[in-house]
């Protein structure tokens, strides 16, 4: 089943003109080394220049398919015209004065979207800012003002940021934060649900009795001002909780006065077939943070949460210089409108469905896959030594290093780093996941 919801300028397919990288994109990479801090490491020296869809030409003239959307940002695709027109518009009009000395109507209707396509009914307001983990220090920031509390608590393996304070809400300590503390005081880590690597059997709610066992055994309910979680955890490795975990995690957090926050800034957006990943849980968060997917690539991100919590702050407590940019705002706008016109929950659907039946049975076929777990366009498949449930990160780089190499643009994710990450847009073909699947089969044949 073919299921294209716009034309695309570039045709949806790989084609390879030189080997990858291409001499252009080596003599850039020599520019780069000289430049740019090492610190911004690279996943794959291959230069782009243009995109559409889920095609990426690099300066080589290579179309390359792109399974990771830049980790979760180009949901809709690359280059959607109606983000583009949206962008130029704002762009030639007005392009700054700063909400917070003369506002401007774009934040405000971003702020009454998201509204109303966050869960739970009632009264929600928002805050705009640049960037992930800068939307979760403000929802840090808001927790603790609105409870009167310090302590915060995130999951083990979760991912928030890379700031401060969010590198040490960070589970794992290599690369994000080694030799860069101090670390900020009050983050605690909590034993999350890793239906892969738990005891077999291991229920929802069994395993948020460990989790909340943790709490009363290691810091008291009443000390936590906020549980962050991920309703699928992305650079985590894809792990989604069992059914009933996050049910009675945000049940504990109301009866202890914790402020529950689904970070969604990897899963939400239509990503995994739903407005917001915690949807396919039935629980309604306090506080939801935005961002990846919002602006189709522009600068944006949001808390959004019950109207009392985002009050709790003085005026001037939260915000900064660029949030909700005129530029970043009017992007988002049309990419709320395209998720909605294109029925873009409805493709990730569709390559949820596609790469079931395409990738599902790779645990039975090769040696080296441990599992392969996923929902809507958000599949992670987990890399182990062959017989075990031991991590194999040699064997994942090998897999990275012969799909980029052949074109097909794909993420790692784990505390481990052991674990292949898909994240392509929701308007990728089932030809072209096809065509990836194959790409990514070689190299697993060629470890198990
Ligand atoms: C990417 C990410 C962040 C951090 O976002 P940045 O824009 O990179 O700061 C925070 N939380 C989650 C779940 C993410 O995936």
């Amino acid at each position: 089943m073919v299921s294209m919801t716009r034309a695309f300028q570039i045709p949806q397919e790989r084609k390879l003109v030189t080997e990858l990288p291409g001499p252009r994109s080596l003599a850039l990479q020599e520019r780069r080394v000289a430049s740019v801090s090492r610190g911004a490491g690279t996943l794959a020296n291959i230069y782009m220049e243009r995109g559409d869809g889920a095609i990426l030409v690099d300066v080589d003239g290579n179309q390359l398919i792109d399974m990771g959307s830049g980790i979760g940002v180009t949901t809709i695709g690359h280059a959607h015209p109606a983000v583009a027109a949206a962008a130029a518009e704002q762009a030639a009009r007005l392009t700054h004065t700063l909400f917070t000395v003369t506002p401007y109507e774009n934040y405000v209707r971003v702020a009454e979207k998201l509204a109303e396509r966050t869960p739970g009914d009632f009264e929600k307001h928002s805050i705009l800012v640049n960037s992930g983990a800068e939307a979760v220090e403000n929802a840090v920031k808001i927790a603790r003002k609105f409870t009167g509390r310090r302590g915060i608590a995130a999951l083990n393996h979760a991912f928030h940021g890379r700031t401060n304070l969010t590198m040490t809400m960070t589970y794992r300590p290599w690369p994000e934060r080694v030799g860069m503390g101090p670390l900020a005081g009050d983050i605690y880590s909590l034993p999350t649900s890793y239906p892969y690597r738990d005891p077999d059997g291991m229920t929802g709610e069994e395993a948020a009795e460990r989790t909340i066992d943790y709490i009363n055994t290691h810091i008291g309910a009443s000390e936590l001002a906020a549980l962050f979680v991920e309703p699928v955890q992305g650079d985590g490795g894809i792990i989604i909780p069992a059914p009933g975990y996050f049910a009675r995690l945000s049940e504990f957090c109301a009866e202890n006065g914790i402020v529950f926050v689904a970070d969604e800034i990897q899963a939400g957006m239509a990503r995994t077939g739903a407005w917001y990943s915690i949807e396919h849980h039935g629980v309604v968060p306090d506080l939801v943070t935005s961002a990846k997917g919002l602006a189709g690539g522009f600068p944006l991100a949001a808390v959004t949460g019950r109207a009392e919590i985002m009050d709790s702050v003085q005026p001037g407590g939260i915000g900064g210089t660029f949030g909700g940019n005129p530029v970043s705002t009017a992007a988002a706008l049309a990419v709320l409108d395209v998720i909605e016109s294109e029925d873009l929950i409805g493709e990730a659907k569709r390559v949820e469905r596609t790469l079931r039946a395409r990738i599902g049975d790779w645990p039975e076929r090769f040696g080296v896959v441990g599992d392969v777990r996923g929902i809507g366009a958000m599949w992670g498949i987990e890399i182990v030594q062959p017989g075990t449930k031991k991590q194999n990160p040699e064997a994942l780089k090998n897999v990275i290093r012969h799909a980029t190499s052949n074109g097909v643009i794909v993420l790692d994710a784990g505390s481990w780093d052991s674990v292949l990450r898909l994240l392509p847009s929701v308007v990728v073909s089932d030809e072209l996941i096809d065509d990836a699947a194959s790409v990514i089969e070689e190299a697993l044949a060629a470890q198990s």
